[in-house]
């Protein structure tokens, strides 16, 4: 366990030094703004819905290494996804980073927060930025996590 812990981490190190899809990506037609203040991690999400698809998405802001890391695996795993199919990802994620249910392979690289579930401060970090891509998905407008 300590030998797949470590991968986890240094997955989530990657992504937090490394993010992927940040910025706004040129079409991009739906937007909203998050943030949590227990950690001060502040995240805006974009992203382009065609025909009920997510076919961009990307953030931009600033926080901790859990708040970026699970943004940059949050755009890799719902890009090329049905606005629908994102909502039970996020259900999942979760379920699993809250330790309601146990990660399964459809999660995909996702399954890297498991560990957070023993630390309930930083579930608001990991799912900060899917509450805000719901937002933006759902309409616009700002939430918090507070
Ligand atoms: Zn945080």
């Amino acid at each position: 366990m300590s030998e797949l812990r470590e991968l986890y981490q240094t997955m989530i190190l990657d992504h937090y030094k490394r993010p992927r899809n940040r910025g706004r990506p040129e079409a991009a037609d739906r937007r909203a703004a998050g943030d949590n203040p227990l950690c001060g991690d502040k995240v805006t999400v974009f992203a382009r819905v065609k025909d009920g698809v997510v076919t961009d998405v990307g953030f931009e802001g600033s926080g901790c290494a859990i708040s970026t890391a699970s943004a940059s695996l949050m755009t890799e795993s719902v890009k090329g996804r049905r606005v629908e199919e994102v909502a039970k990802l996020f259900d999942r994620f979760h379920e699993v980073v809250t330790g309601a249910s146990e990660p399964g392979s459809d999660l995909g690289k996702l399954t890297v927060f498991v560990g957070v579930r023993e630390f309930p401060m930083r579930v608001k970090c990991a799912t900060l930025a899917w509450h805000t891509l719901r937002a933006a998905l759902e309409g616009g407008g700002a939430v918090s996590t507070e």
